[in-house]
């Protein structure tokens, strides 16, 4: 008798084994998927294993209902992949796989996809001809800006089918179906590109005589040319017939740098991945990368599990985003797969950050990443000023300062573009009550409600929730209740009243939920429309603004002092990324920070000495203070309405398992302690070797599967936690 061992997806650490036929383990593969009996089920699983052994009674071992797949669909590097994912974030396997596979394929589908639909210019259309529908005329832009896209590409900017087929029809546009595209058979082609500098040229030739597994952080301030090192690496890589990932942040994912990708390389197929694609779009990209057809994929952080036939290079753009790290079910981050998928290929890997994460620049300060730096801004030698505004004592509206006034008013008048920087969406974060001192809140969370003003509603920016604005305060019957706190929403309304005659835009979450608004905004604001950008995060990353010559950075202070030990890191982050915006056209950008701790160390070493600087000293403070990177870190967090079953829980897991070389912090409160109703409380494990913590985890996941507390709360284990 022989038998397979599967996985299938169920919330169980572990793996199952069913009976097969001896003839079939001629044809039965590891990767391949089965339907086995499952219950009174019927389940997809992939194969692990085929074994002439089981601990399994051999009257109580069911066979396998039926092969679904001719070949494997996860290959054996893919499959250990996906083990490792699985072991290192202590979550099952097959419920990673599960993760790991378009819909189509979990649900034991086998539907192939041999070609795409791409659009282009034709001839006419190239020459741009006038039209009276303006967003034609648009559609037309797009295009002649990115050689070609995909209807699904085109339709994610906020064209519809109607536009599209208007053009076609009026023979501006044409339509072609690619299919299995041979482009590893001929040089690609090359579009014009700039001489690189020194710098970048030296980092280009390290990458490209690197052999076998290396990795590289590309450390280069915004505008250095990082993303040109990118394309002359990636050339290298298309002419050896290998295929490429770039992975960028959620937020990076713009038309701009698709673009400026597609531009370049003009006949290499290029595929985009990211959470907005449907079921069969994901399918389409997984099916073309797994037979080679396309050479290139810009994806976000789940295009690390995409399967490729010729893998040359990986690249990590913006490698500190945190948007890379996975919050929920498997909490992985696609920068640390990224780097065991490139040991595993042996191949390249290069991390690109103005401002890198600790983590990676201690890796590379220790040798084990090549530090390639780039100091200078490639189109001009300026740097930006910065400049520390005391808050204390100044005059403020809608908290900003007068002196922040005054400088903008020089900027626009100057014709520039002035960005004002706020990390806070709605009007005002609270509402309070002026006779008894009531807070908005939200019921269910232990946080405030948020006051949005434009549609008139309180909402929870934690759990959701929604409620009308009060028009008395529901303590004390008064009317007196007014918005306490900035955010963007508000700043916008003081700026449009304070500047009448200056086109203003705001860019947060708010603002540009409707599909193809980011983009129409970016658009308006790269041609001028707008003098004055009023944004959260959304405005501080990726984006080149050509014309922004101030960026106002209004609330540095919240930042300053938290109770996670990586606020400052990801304050000094934020800070020099806004700053990045400014000052890419030629002149020197002015950067000015409000705060009321202007002798803050912290502020003064970013001010003084750039990111470059601060985040060596946080590296050295971070090693006295036996913080990651020095030590190894999880988190076991785990909620419920009942806060005694939280506390329980955890406490029951304290003494857990052989605790040598472990350090054991809580129950702790979470930072929010209480989300939609739900009390929710944590566990800190620390170790300074890796090997111990995961031995340890080993060890607590075991006990956990059989752990009667642990049915009572949602729990849940994050393995290099990226917040507290
Ligand atoms: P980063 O990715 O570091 O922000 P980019 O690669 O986008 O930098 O470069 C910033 C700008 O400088 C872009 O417009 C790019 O085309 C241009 N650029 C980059 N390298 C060079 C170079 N060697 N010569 C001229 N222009 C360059
Ligand atoms: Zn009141
Ligand atoms: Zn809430």
């Amino acid at each position: 008798m022989s038998f397979v061992e599967v996985a299938i997806k169920v919330p169980l650490q572990r793996t199952f084994d069913y009976k097969v036929n001896e003839q079939l383990t001629t044809v039965l593969q590891p990767g391949m998927r089965v339907m086995v009996p499952f219950g009174s089920q019927k389940k997809v699983a992939v194969v692990l294993a085929i074994k002439t052994s089981t601990h399994i009674a051999s009257d109580k071992i069911k066979p396998i209902s039926a092969i679904i797949d001719n070949a494997p669909i996860l290959n054996t590097q893919h499959l250990a992949l996906l083990k490792f994912a699985s072991r290192y974030y202590c979550y099952p396997l097959g419920e990673t796989i599960h993760i790991a596979l378009p819909a189509a394929l979990r649900q034991g589908q086998c539907p192939d996809k041999t070609s795409i639909s791409m659009l282009a210019l034709t001839e006419k259309g190239a020459k741009l001809p006038s039209l009276k529908a303006k967003t034609q005329l648009n559609l037309l832009k797009q295009l002649a800006q990115s050689g070609k896209s995909s209807l699904t590409e085109l339709k994610a900017l906020g064209f519809n089918k109607k536009t599209i087929d208007s053009l076609v029809s009026k023979e501006l546009l044409s339509q072609t179906i690619e299919h299995d595209n041979q482009w590893q058979n001929k040089p690609p082609t090359i579009a014009a590109k700039p001489t690189l500098n020194k710098e970048q040229a030296v980092a280009c030739s390290a990458i490209n005589q690197a052999t076998g597994f290396t990795s590289f952080l590309l450390e280069g301030v915004t505008g250095s040319g990082k993303t040109e090192v990118y394309l002359q690496c990636l050339e290298t890589v298309l002419k050896r017939g290998h295929q490429a990932l770039v992975l960028v942040p959620e937020i990076g994912l713009t038309p701009q740098t698709v673009n400026r990708f597609r531009r370049r390389f003009p006949d290499t197929p290029i595929m985009l991945w990211h959470s907005a694609l449907t079921d069969n779009e994901r399918l389409q990209t997984w099916r073309f990368c797994e037979k080679g057809s396309c050479a290139i994929v810009i994806g976000t952080r789940s295009s690390i599990f995409l399967p490729f036939l010729e893998l040359g290079m990986i690249i990590v753009d913006e490698e500190h985003d945190s948007s890379f790290k996975q919050q929920d079910t498997l909490r992985y981050h696609a920068r640390d797969l990224a780097a065991y998928r490139a040991y595993q290929q042996q191949i390249p890997l290069i991390l690109g950050s103005a401002t890198p994460a600790l983590e990676t620049l201690h890796r590379a300060i220790t040798d084990k990443y090549k530090l390639l730096t780039l100091t200078e801004r490639a189109q001009t030698s300026t740097d930006n000023q910065f400049k520390l505004l005391d808050m204390k004592g100044q005059p403020e509206q809608a908290g900003i300062a007068q002196a922040s006034l005054a400088y903008m008013r020089q900027h626009l008048a100057r014709g520039k573009q002035v960005m004002v920087f706020l990390n806070r969406r709605g009007f005002s974060p609270t509402l309070i009550c002026h006779e008894c001192g009531w807070l908005s809140e939200c019921t269910r969370c232990s946080t405030s409600a948020t006051f949005h003003k434009a549609i008139g509603q309180m909402i929870c920016h934690h759990c959701g929730e929604q409620q009308p604005v009060p028009r008395q305060c529901p303590d004390c019957g008064s009317t007196q209740i007014f918005p306490n706190g900035k955010g963007t929403e508000q700043i916008e309304e003081f700026l449009s009243a304070e500047f009448t005659d200056v086109p203003i835009s705001r860019i947060d979450r708010d603002s540009t939920r409707l599909k193809g608004s980011l983009e129409k905004a970016l658009n308006d604001i790269n041609q001028g429309g707008a003098r004055i950008l009023v944004g959260t995060q959304m405005l501080a990353k990726g984006h080149h603004f050509a014309d922004v010559s101030l960026v106002v950075i209004l609330d540095v202070d919240s930042g300053l002092y938290s109770c996670d030990f990586r606020a400052t890191e990801h304050l000094a982050q934020l800070v020099t990324q806004v700053a990045g915006r400014a000052g890419r056209s030629g002149e020197p950008g002015q950067v000015l920070l409000q705060t009321h701790f202007p002798e803050h160390p912290l502020l003064q070493d970013l001010v003084n000495n750039g990111y470059q600087d601060f985040a060596r000293f946080a590296l050295t403070e971070r090693e006295e203070a036996q913080l990651p990177p020095f030590t190894n870190m999880a988190i076991v967090r785990a909620e419920s309405h009942n806060i005694k079953h939280v506390i329980d829980f955890l406490t029951d897991l304290v003494p857990v398992g052989n605790v040598s070389g472990i350090q054991l912090l809580g129950p702790i409160p979470a930072p929010l302690e209480r989300i939609a109703g739900k009390y929710r409380f944590q566990l800190h494990i620390q170790a300074l070797e890796r090997s111990f913590l995961h031995q340890y985890l080993a060890q607590l996941v075991d006990y956990l599967s059989t752990n009667k507390l642990a049915q009572k709360v949602r729990w849940s284990l994050d393995v290099d936690p990226i917040d507290m």
